[in-house]
């Protein structure tokens, strides 16, 4: 077969490579420890799942107008305006297949061939592909433990040119758990609007957020960042619904009616039963976002104290998501080489920093288990003290 040049050109996603991986070694019998995945293990709060339920007994299980039904739309809203002082109307609400399929849709509807997009570096490994797909350029701005994973003005001076359209910005962020602060997001506001570049903003993980580190949306500060900005959330990551496959985001109405025309000619509605549960996780008790979020914390902390006994590895601290981004240079492995020797030699699954973008590092999720973690850590302890003898 002869493929089109558009999907010739595109890796295959890391992160879920990695998880499928772990996943079949599980299911062969293999006592695998699975830092890879990038979803909570928690089950979908039981509220949530009973909505679902009775939707499906109700028989609501036909098509919906494609961008989401009422209810959702106006939960959505609500929450936007509750959580991050957003003001959107539900013609303004795009509701998808996962916040995946939200943010595939924004560059589809906003991308010429020669547009630039600029993605700060270490970046969620579809960013890249996603961007690509729509026929623009990814521009990367590499950042660093030096400037805590976050890029700013002077960085982004270096990348800006006529043809960029629009910038990535993605606190809290997977793969580092760095959160930007109001201060730095008001210099880069200040720096969008100058330069007339459009902001998305992937929210996904704004509700998992530690310490004093406190979520803020670039898109709340003005009126005018609010117009140049897309925010995407989506309940995946907040209420264990990763497989549910809900995300939305919110824009203008004229971005918001092109991406529905778009959805119209794709996947129309996301499925109606799923629609229904993330009504009722987003209108319903929030305590369980509260009692994940804890647990989450203590896991960060419990790896962290297992981390640092570690010579050989550092990392950055979280202040979000479920995820530490640690620098294994000093090992002498690649990304890859330490993943999959990691994986083979003694069961335990990470995702190599390659796919983020920085190979001397790799990414261990903590959505998962204390005892599992500290099984991890364990092994991890014990393999790279090995490697270190030799
Ligand atoms: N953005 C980021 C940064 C993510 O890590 C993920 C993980 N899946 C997504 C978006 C997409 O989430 P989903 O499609 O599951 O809603
Ligand atoms: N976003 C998660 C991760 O980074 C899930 C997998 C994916 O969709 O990339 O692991």
């Amino acid at each position: 077969m002869k493929f089109s040049k558009r999907i010739v050109n595109v890796g295959p996603s890391t992160t879920l490579a990695i998880t499928a991986k772990a996943k079949s070694l599980k299911g062969q019998g293999f006592d695998v420890v699975n830092f890879g995945a990038g979803e909570p293990d928690f089950d979908t709060p039981l509220h949530i799942k009973e909505a679902a339920i009775k939707a499906v007994r109700e028989g609501f299980t036909k098509y919906t107008p494609t961008t989401g039904i009422k209810d959702l739309k106006s939960a959505i809203c609500e929450s936007f305006k509750l959580d991050y002082n957003l003001a959107y109307e539900p013609s303004q609400i795009v509701v998808s297949c996962g916040a995946k399929h939200s943010l595939y849709n924004i560059f589809q509807v906003i991308c010429n061939a020669g547009d630039e997009v600029i993605v700060p570096s270490p970046y969620w490994v579809s960013y890249i592909e996603m961007v690509k797909l729509a026929g623009a350029k990814p521009i990367i701005i590499e950042t660093s433990t030096h400037n805590d994973f976050k890029v700013n003005c002077s960085l982004f001076k270096k990348a800006v040119n006529k043809r960029t359209k629009a910038f990535i910005l993605n606190s809290p962020s997977n793969p580092t758990g760095s959160v930007y602060n109001i201060k730095e997001l008001e210099e880069l506001a200040d720096f969008l609007l100058t330069h007339n570049i459009f902001t998305i903003s992937d929210e996904i993980y704004g509700k998992l957020i530690y310490d004093d580190a406190r979520h803020i949306s670039i898109a709340s500060l003005n009126k005018e960042i609010f117009r140049q900005t897309i925010v995407v959330n989506g309940p995946s990551k907040t209420y264990a619904m990763t497989g549910w496959r809900i995300g939305y985001l919110g824009t203008s109405d004229d971005i918001a009616s092109a991406i529905g025309r778009l959805q119209d000619h794709s996947t129309s509605n996301p499925t109606s039963i799923s629609q229904i549960a993330a009504v009722a996780a987003i209108k319903g008790d929030q305590s369980c976002v509260l009692e994940m979020v804890s647990e989450f914390k203590r896991r960060r902390d419990l790896m962290i104290s297992g981390l640092e006994k570690i010579d050989g590895i550092h990392f950055f601290k979280p202040r979000g998501a479920f995820y530490i981004f640690c620098d294994v240079s000093d090992l002498g492995l690649s990304s890859e080489e330490f993943a999959s020797r990691l994986l083979e030699e003694e069961y335990v699954a990470c995702v190599p920093g390659k796919g983020f973008g920085l190979d001397t590092h790799v990414r261990f999720s903590f959505a998962i288990s204390q005892p599992e973690i500290e099984k991890g850590i364990n092994r991890i302890a014990k393999w790279v003290r090995q490697l270190r003898k030799k």
